[in-house]
């Protein structure tokens, strides 16, 4: 028999390879609630099932793709978690608290391809997409790791990884998180972050209604494409007009991901910039003031001065455009956006 991850599969997925062993339809069902539901940790926990089923589960259906290597907790309550991949490869997921939510930021790809210049991800290389399976594993093994003490409530792509270059994994991962009888998250609660691939973003507006972020990071293009390589691709004309058409359901707005450089893109004049580049799109905006590195990839790059980002956010919040600065989390355990890496500390 050929061995699945059963975490790849949709219901409907699941249905027909029930079918493909023998079983009855009906029974895919069952799998689904003792997965995402009751959240096995083995299949000798179905007890409503065959024997004989639950045999041919356990020499052929793979309950977990991921391992979970190494787990770190910030001082700000920040929980970074290490995955090793059956092919030895590395990648991380972090958990957010900040109640009443609870965001898990999970990654599409084992490294990147993209490589924007002030990312560590990116300076560390492209290694391979992830499956369906190890995208949606990265939830169930960090709900299981909390059990009651904390629940997921909201899910960011915004780990390692450019979810759009993973396009297929992605969408159908997004099914089984937005599916009742699976992970039973609304789309609302569902962000997907991207370097904007422009082809991927006017198809993912057509098929799922998450919530989009754009990584913006600069006003003009000689700038953008220095620190943003996929700008020379899709420059930010193309990149922009995809989001004023973007069908963005009643309320909506995208989200526009600006990092500041001190010296680099932080300055009043490349504000007041933003604010006309971003007119006639529904917008906005989420500073983040840069995380260095630690240790430093030498990227060179440093954090502006307090007043130097007030004074930024205050230029947009003048012009009506809603910005506000991302407070940094988990930068004490190399947990903050741009500083994952997937190696164990140890
Ligand atoms: N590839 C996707 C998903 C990753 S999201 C994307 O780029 O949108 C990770 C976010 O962290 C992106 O907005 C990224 O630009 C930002 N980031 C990367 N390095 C950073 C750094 N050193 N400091 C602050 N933010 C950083």
């Amino acid at each position: 028999m050929e061995q699945v991850f059963v975490k790849n599969y949709t219901l409907p997925d699941l249905e027909t390879w029930v079918e493909s062993i023998g079983e009855a339809r009906f029974r895919a069902r069952q799998l689904f609630r003792h997965i995402y539901s009751r959240r096995i940790h083995s299949w000798s926990e179905c007890s409503d099932l065959s024997k004989m089923f639950r045999v041919q589960l356990e020499f052929g259906a793979h309950l977990n793709a991921l391992k979970m290597v190494e787990k770190l907790e910030a001082s700000d309550d920040t929980v970074k978690y290490l995955f090793g991949l059956h092919d030895g490869q590395f990648i991380e997921s972090v958990l957010i608290p900040d109640p009443p939510r609870c965001t898990l930021c999970i990654s599409s790809q084992a490294g990147c391809s993209f490589q924007c210049k002030f990312c560590l991800t990116g300076a560390l290389g492209f290694k391979r997409n992830l499956s369906t399976a190890e995208i949606i594993d990265q939830i169930c093994q960090v709900q299981q790791d909390q059990g009651a003490r904390r629940r997921i409530t909201n899910i960011v792509f915004m780990g390692m990884g450019e979810p759009l270059a993973n396009y297929a994994s992605v969408l159908q991962a997004i099914r089984i998180m937005v599916d009742p009888n699976g992970l039973a998250f609304s789309h609302r609660r569902i962000t997907l972050s991207t370097v904007g691939l422009v082809p991927q973003l006017r198809r993912l507006g057509k098929e799922s209604p998450v919530n989009l972020a754009i990584s913006l990071h600069a006003s003009d293009d000689a700038l953008r494409s220095e620190l943003m390589p996929i700008n020379r691709k899709y420059p930010l004309p193309e990149l922009l007009s995809a989001c004023r058409e973007y069908p963005l359901p009643p309320r909506k707005r995208i989200t526009f991901e600006y990092i500041l450089l001190d010296g680099i893109n932080d300055s009043p004049k490349q504000a007041r910039e933003l604010v006309r580049i971003l007119h006639g799109v529904r917008a906005k905006v989420n500073l983040i003031p840069f995380n260095p590195a630690n240790p430093d990839f030498g990227s060179g790059y440093r954090r502006p001065s307090e007043g130097r980002i007030l004074a930024f956010q205050e230029v947009l919040q003048r012009a009506q455009l809603t910005a506000m600065i991302r407070q940094s989390r988990g930068t004490d355990i190399g947990a903050a956006c741009g500083q994952l890496v997937a190696r164990s500390s140890g």
